[in-house]
């Protein structure tokens, strides 16, 4: 895979700081928990490590913020990306944010363990941020330490990588450290406190502005910061709302502000929904002002379809965040967005009109995503609405496969293939042997999907390739990622680099990685960090 070229190593960074130099900060600088007003940002430097060593980089991540993997391997980088030293140019910060955490207000929550560097440029001109996560403490840290975990670390930077690739929206990963430092989880919440091995992942994104970042100020009747903020965002970030650069940030540009947000919001959840994603944790300090996916915390990935599932423990009762309900989710989050830029506006019916480009574009998204996964040219609601929600009902019947179902269903060729070839093509994404009543499901399925497929007329190679560019075969399974974790926490990083090879082309099938194209294994079934995650990182 080409990487894009950097920045000659040898010549000097520049570092750039937009975000602390136009918006109001914190007057106060020590690094102390507390409750920070009137301010967008605390300055905090991260809290140097023990022991730093590379475990990975991304080099297209690092590419695209004009770093190169001379970069990486120079040990004053590595200091950098572990919090040890700060560049000249660099001004670190953690911002400050609120949010609803499963459906409550929350509160001031801010970067309580992430620390942004400073901003670079990349090679096409735009502002990249980099942020350590799992820094040390800052003002936003409450009680907790400011440090993260190897194993929610690999994680981030595997997922966000892995996401990158499969064409979502995300944040991107740069880098893992190991700390060289340990760090005090009780993983399941049971009273059982252990010591884990620390690290710290670079992530990039050219602004990490969360919906929080704006209800915060609204909650505190703060009209001026919330203004400066809504005005930085759009001049930095959304440009192209402007007739002309310096134009005023009126109620218009608000509400064009608002309804790019909720199209952007709209296409990312889409794009969960396609590749099998469950973020896990949607509350609304982790919800991108960009449309980017964010905060990789107990996310998951569907192995067998259920839309009831969710991997996040903390939620195992409520499933508020259950892979089905994402959609639903995000227009809720959007909706306590609008009532943060509501101050700015005072009359509710622009803001309702960007909840109608949500509704909308997930609509049209969610019809373009089901006419792609199956293969087919153009959506028709009176064929393909039926089509598509049988086979949701048919997947459930016995434990199927997400991944594998959709690469398999590209294999049933159209005219000449017999009833039961076609059910041979499905049988890998099956977890159980199908009874009678299940094949005449399925086999009666196909009939209909093959008559459907017959109306467009197109060529099965044709079909073939192009479902393969939807629907991914490698996906960053919970379970792969479990193993890649334990070896790293064994000290051997062999399976991380692997992993991420293998997550840089998901569409590609590629000979000697059936490993990782496999179904979930018995295993995994019912272990911590592949079917349930904590919050615990
Ligand atoms: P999350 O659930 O990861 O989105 O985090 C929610 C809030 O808790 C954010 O404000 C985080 O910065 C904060 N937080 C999570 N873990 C830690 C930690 N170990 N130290 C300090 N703050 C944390
Ligand atoms: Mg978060």
């Amino acid at each position: 895979m080409s990487v894009p070229s950097a920045t000659d190593p040898a010549s000097p960074i520049q570092w750039h700081d937009r975000f602390v130099r136009e918006l109001p900060a914190d007057p106060d600088t020590d690094n102390e928990s507390r409750q920070v007003a009137g301010a967008a940002y605390s300055r905090a430097d991260p809290t140097p490590v023990a022991a730093p060593r590379m475990v990975a980089w991304s080099p297209e991540a690092a590419a695209q913020v004009g770093l190169c993997d001379a970069h990486l391997k120079r040990s004053d980088w590595l200091e950098v990306l572990a919090g040890n030293r700060v560049m000249p140019g660099m001004k670190p910060y953690a911002a400050c944010y609120g949010g609803h955490q499963f459906g409550n207000w929350a509160g001031q929550l801010g970067d309580g363990r992430a620390i942004t560097l400073g901003e670079l440029v990349g090679v096409d001109g735009r502002h990249f941020e980099l942020q350590l996560k799992g820094a040390g403490p800052t003002p936003y840290s409450r009680m907790a330490d400011g440090r993260a975990v190897l194993r929610s670390s690999v994680r981030e930077f595997l997922c966000s990588e892995a996401m990158h690739h499969l064409g979502v929206p995300t944040t991107r990963a740069l880098s893992l450290v190991r700390t060289g430092d340990g760090v005090m989880r009780d993983m399941l919440y049971d009273g059982r406190p252990a010591e884990e091995p620390g690290a710290i992942v670079c992530r990039t994104a050219p602004t990490f502005l969360r919906f929080g970042s704006y209800q915060i100020h609204m909650a505190r009747s703060d009209e001026d910061t919330l203004q400066a903020l809504v005005a930085y965002t759009v001049r930095h970030h959304f440009p192209s709302l402007l007739s002309e650069p310096d134009a005023p940030i009126d109620a218009d540009v608000v509400h064009a502000l608002f309804a790019e947000v909720c199209r952007r919001t709209a296409v990312m959840v889409a794009h969960w929904m396609r590749v099998g994603f469950v973020h896990g944790v949607m509350n609304t300090d982790n919800m991108s002002i960009l449309g980017l996916t964010i905060d990789y915390g107990p996310y998951g990935w569907i192995d067998h379809y259920d839309p009831e599932w969710t991997p996040n423990l903390t939620d195992a009762s409520r499933r508020r965040y259950r892979y089905g309900h994402q959609p639903n989710v995000a227009g809720w989050n959007l909706i306590k967005l609008a009532e943060a830029f509501f101050p700015l506006v005072g009359v509710a019916d622009g803001l309702s009109r960007g909840l109608d480009v949500y509704r909308d574009t997930w609509y049209a998204e969610q019809q373009g995503m089901v006419a792609g996964k199956l293969g087919l040219l153009d959506y028709r609601p009176e064929t393909d609405a039926p089509l598509w929600s049988d086979l949701l009902d048919a997947m459930q019947l016995v434990e199927t496969d997400m991944t594998l179902l959709f690469r398999g269903l590209a294999d049933v060729s159209s005219a000449v293939m017999a009833p039961s070839d076609r059910l041979a093509a499905l049988r890998p994404a099956f977890y159980m042997a199908l009874t009678p009543q299940h094949e005449a499901a399925w086999s009666a399925w196909l009939e209909r999907y093959v008559a459907r497929v017959a109306v467009d007329g197109r060529d099965d190679a044709e079909r073939r390739a192009a479902m393969h560019s939807v629907n991914p075969l490698y996906v960053l399974r919970n379970w792969l990622a479990q193993e890649a974790i334990e070896q790293a926490e064994r000290g051997d990083s062999t399976r991380v680099q692997a992993l991420l090879d293998v997550v840089r082309d998901p569409y590609t099938e590629r000979p000697g990685l059936e490993h990782f194209a496999g179904k979930r294994p018995e295993w995994a079934r019912h272990k911590a960090g592949c079917s349930m995650l904590s919050c615990s990182s």
